[in-house]
């Protein structure tokens, strides 16, 4: 796997559990998020996408979600809610809607909350990317507004039916979904492996990071859960 040309590594980093509702008797595995974890050590200020000085660092809980269709709700592994993977993740809900399938219930997930570093290039790249998310968000508005004042002005279908169609079933649901998933790829700071542990995380990442991280070592005493 390779981003931007260059060969990817696996840095593995440390987390630990902060929320644990899997023994809970009432648990409903259908609803998110039964296991939350965080990062135990801290990351090195350089970015794990491109290898450069982090200029910035962002507190945030990055999403999982678990694999489709799942089997157990106390069972990892849980995939990163990539662009991709959530592209991928309602192709297949659509699938299942059309054919008639009964839609499986809504998969547990996790959120591992962390600092992330960011350099120049990522938060650059965020802030094209929130904008052209904003700018899908708010067509959707500014699509219906144009329809009653279309529906006011004129009597005449030839202008009616295409707006009304780029309502819906234009913008609603594709451009919404697509503005949803651009967030998502806005706030990707580090592609991950499936998680298959409560105590590692395996970041896919530049080597530059790797190093960082590997001669950095653990920063912080672990507690046992
Ligand atoms: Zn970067």
């Amino acid at each position: 796997m390779s981003f931007g040309g260059r060969n990817l590594r696996d840095a593995v980093v440390r987390t630990r559990i902060t929320e644990d509702h899997t023994h809970e008797d009432t648990l409903d595995p259908r609803n998110p998020f039964i296991i939350e974890l965080e990062l135990a050590d801290d990351l090195p200020d350089v970015c794990a996408r491109h290898g450069r000085l982090a200029v910035d660092k962002v507190e945030k809980a990055l999403l999982f979600r678990s694999r489709y269709p799942w089997d157990s709700p106390t069972e990892p592994p849980w995939v990163q809610r990539t662009a991709f993977q959530e592209v991928s993740f309602m192709l297949r809900l659509m699938i299942r809607v059309v054919t008639m399938q009964t839609p499986d219930p809504r998969p547990p997930s996790t959120l591992l909350r962390g600092t992330w570093p960011v350099c120049a290039r990522c938060r650059l790249k965020k802030k094209i990317w929130q904008r052209i998310s904003l700018a899908l968000f708010l067509a959707g508005p500014a699509v219906l507004v144009t329809l009653l004042i279309v529906c006011l002005l004129t009597k005449s279908m030839d202008i009616r039916i295409p707006v009304t169609l780029a309502f819906f079933p234009g913008w609603l649901p594709f451009g919404f979904w697509a503005a949803v998933v651009i967030y998502q790829h806005a706030q990707t700071f580090a592609l991950f492996r499936p998680i298959t542990e409560y105590t590692r995380v395996e970041i896919r990442a530049h080597p530059r990071f790797a190093d960082a991280v590997e001669s950095r070592g653990t920063t912080t005493e672990i507690r046992e859960w």
